[in-house]
């Protein structure tokens, strides 16, 4: 089968190993027999919804974000309409922020975000870098740990009753505080957590690999062949770690 990813502006949002993910998802799915082609969305390119069966949006730091920012919301009906219709959604670090409502800079300036995501995001003056470790229950009744490295200034507030993708175990989250990390909506996922993300979390890739496969065929998330993955639970193993010997929350 043929699944196709739309890479939201790879050209400025992709300061974090954004490249090591999508080569995992396209890794991951060949090893599973399917071919999985990457599109690359930019400035003035129109996204059409249901075209894609994973969007993906990169880290950028405050100068990159102000570059995509206005030309996102343009695309914005698209993007919500292509979520709607189950496409599934992996927005990292400064593309999770301008996910959501808007992101304010510290002299008070806001960016617009597209509203995918009930939060919105508030520069602060201390920066929040370190390994970091999550416990979360994507599929109800299975907890995995996911681990990875943040590094942001903006605090994310989630809307009441919104759903984070994971509590922290070890670092500081969303905005340092409150415990919770990133933010789920159905198949769209939000995190602070790059490093790369996926090849030390490859369950997670696994995850929107099937939800990208279950938009293909409109049917359910199949449940995709196992492989050995011995590298990749060191990788998380050792990554784990070093959030839990960094310790404590902010
Ligand atoms: N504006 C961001 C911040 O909070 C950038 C996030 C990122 O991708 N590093 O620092």
């Amino acid at each position: 089968m043929k699944i196709v990813v739309g890479h939201l502006y790879p050209e400025y949002l992709n300061i974090y190993a954004d490249r090591g993910n999508i080569a995992v998802l396209q890794r991951r799915a060949a090893w599973r027999g399917h071919e999985l082609e990457v599109q690359a969305v930019s400035a003035d390119d129109t996204l059409e919804p249901g075209a894609h069966d994973l969007l993906y949006i990169g880290g950028g730091q405050d100068r990159e974000q102000a570059l995509v920012a206005h030309d996102l919301k343009g695309k914005r009906n698209q993007l919500l309409a292509a979520a709607d219709g189950g496409a599934a959604v992996l927005a990292v670090c400064g593309g999770y922020q301008l996910l959501g409502r808007f992101y304010r800079f510290a002299n008070g300036e806001e960016l617009p975000g597209v509203g995918l995501f009930p939060l919105h995001t508030i520069a602060g003056e201390r920066r929040m870098i370190g390994d970091i470790l999550l416990d979360t229950e994507l599929v109800p009744g299975e907890r995995r740990t996911i681990a990875g490295f943040e590094n942001h200034a903006g605090r994310t507030y989630l809307d009441e009753g919104a759903e984070p993708f994971g509590r922290v175990v070890a670092g500081f989250g969303n905005d340092g505080a409150s415990g919770a990390e990133g933010c789920r909506v159905g198949r769209a996922i939000g995190t602070y957590l790059h490093g790369p993300l996926l090849p030390r979390n490859p369950w997670l890739a696994d995850w929107l690999l099937a939800h990208a496969v279950a938009h293909r065929t409109g049917g359910e998330a199949p449940i995709l062949a196992p492989l050995t993955d011995d590298l990749e639970r060191d990788a998380h193993a050792v990554s784990a770690q070093r959030a839990r010997d960094r310790g404590g929350r902010f």
